[in-house]
């Protein structure tokens, strides 16, 4: 299997360190908003690429962190007056209700930066040591990126070349691409102990302590939108080899490309987001998956509903063929050459683009067999098998009875109860139960509302 490494800059043999295991990290979000659609093309992204390990036989352990104290959070948590904690607790249970609903396999372990304090203290104390990060008048706490020369080598940029976008910035450190490990409390926020004065972890160093915290001082895979690679991802990789003396941290770097819409990036900045409860709206959850995985990942997605709807109408033809009866003693159609075709293009690098028509020519198989009476059971079992592995439910929307739905009311009515309580363990499990029934729920200003996720 070959996969591209961004540190290389190609695609290289994939070989675990461990033969049967597989550590990939991908960096999560901060939670301050909802998800929107660029979360959808980078988690389902990530999410074929582990599931396709898994097909492969790989014991995969997959950590995505949760950003749970930030700037953008305690900025946002004083613009609507209300707790910072409450605030994360609201959006990691959007996020966990978004990605069920989009099929996306649950990680692992989530970790949350603010339960890996004494990690991130351990860490920055012998980057400290080493001489690799110092201590300002303020008691914030800084990386130096001239005591290590590899700075740059993931991007493959010059000191020089960083410099040009690097803004001089009026904080206490000694060179302008320095940046922060540990952050001085300011008055009114929130605040942890620490051996350098009460303040809280920058942000790149919390992908550092948890990865090697959950999965050790080297990982196979690291994910990550494109926009990451510049200076989050950098940085992860000065923290983390000059913590260990280890290199590479990281075997494989994997980047997946930006969304577009039109010809300009997705981003908040344009005001135009899709979030992904307005894309469940229109799309079930099957057609976004097409849609994404019918583009290459390193590649950029232009958002176009009229390929979403193609999408739509590709994955109705994929049911009509898993519908299809076998009828026996007649002619077979022949699915292994299909099959071939699909890991051949999944091997290359995750080729889903190639991997997607493979499957495709098989569902026309199928469907043509099926109308001339042939006993397709064979084939239909691989076409079973194989969009499994993309992470498609191809499930038929069940009708809801009196009785379901006056119980599920019921557990939601439960759960808002805890919520109120702010027991907020209690109203996840309720959560999870109302999951476990096929039923996804969204807290919205006007109250919690529910759907049919199968
Ligand atoms: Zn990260």
């Amino acid at each position: 299997m070959k996969i591209f490494n961004t540190l290389s800059g190609r695609k290289e043999e994939f070989v675990p360190l461990d033969k049967n295991g597989v550590k990939m990290y991908v960096c999560g979000v901060t939670v301050y908003d909802v998800c929107h659609f660029g979360h959808a093309l980078s988690y389902i992204s990530f999410d074929v690429i582990r599931r396709y390990l898994e097909y492969r036989g790989y014991n995969v352990k997959y950590v995505q962190n949760f950003t749970d104290i930030d700037d953008k959070i305690i900025n946002r948590s004083n613009e609507r007056g209300i707790p910072w904690r409450d605030l994360v607790e609201k959006y990691i249970s959007e996020f966990f209700a978004d990605m069920d609903a989009l099929n996306i396999k649950r990680a692992t372990i989530y970790p949350r930066a603010t339960e890996e304090i004494p990690m991130i203290i351990e860490v920055i104390k012998v980057l400290i040591e080493k001489k690799h990060a110092y201590v300002s008048t303020d008691g914030s706490v800084y990386f130096s990126v001239r005591s290590f020369p590899d700075y740059g080598k993931l991007t493959h940029q010059t000191a020089a070349e960083m410099r040009v976008t690097e803004t001089l910035q009026a904080e206490k450190k000694e060179d302008s691409l320095d940046f922060a490990l540990w952050k001085a409390a300011k008055p009114g926020e929130p605040f942890w102990p620490s051996p350098w004065g009460e303040g809280r972890p920058g942000w790149h160093i919390e992908c550092t302590a948890m990865s090697i915290h959950h999965l050790g001082r080297q990982l196979d895979i690291h994910g990550g939108g494109q926009d990451l690679m510049f200076p989050h991802h950098e940085n992860e990789i000065a923290q983390s080899e000059c913590y260990t003396g280890l290199q590479p941290f990281v075997r494989i770097w994997m980047h997946n490309g930006f969304l577009q819409l039109g010809a300009d990036k997705m981003s908040k900045s344009l005001g135009n987001l899709v979030t992904i409860k307005q894309a469940l709206e229109r799309n079930s959850a099957d057609a976004i998956r097409l849609f994404i995985v019918s583009s290459y990942y390193r590649m950029p997605l232009r958002y176009s509903l009229e390929a979403l709807d193609a999408a739509e109408a590709g994955i109705e033809r994929m049911k009509q063929a898993l519908k299809a009866e076998g009828k026996p003693g007649g002619t077979v159609v022949e699915p292994e050459q299909f099959k071939t075709r699909f890991i051949e293009a999944m091997d290359d690098d995750f080729n889903t683009p190639q991997a997607v028509a493979a499957l495709f020519d098989l569902v026309r198989e199928i469907n043509r067999g099926n109308e001339r009476g042939m006993d397709v059971g064979k084939a239909r079992d691989m076409l079973k098998e194989l969009t499994a592995v993309i992470g498609f439910t191809l499930q038929e929307k069940k009708a809801v009875s009196g009785e379901l739905v006056a119980k599920i009311e019921e557990l939601v009515e439960k759960r808002n109860g805890y919520r109120k309580a702010r027991e907020w363990k209690l109203a996840d499990e309720v959560r999870n139960q109302l999951k476990e029934m096929g039923i996804a729920i969204e807290d919205t200003p006007r109250g919690t509302t529910w759907k049919l996720t199968r």
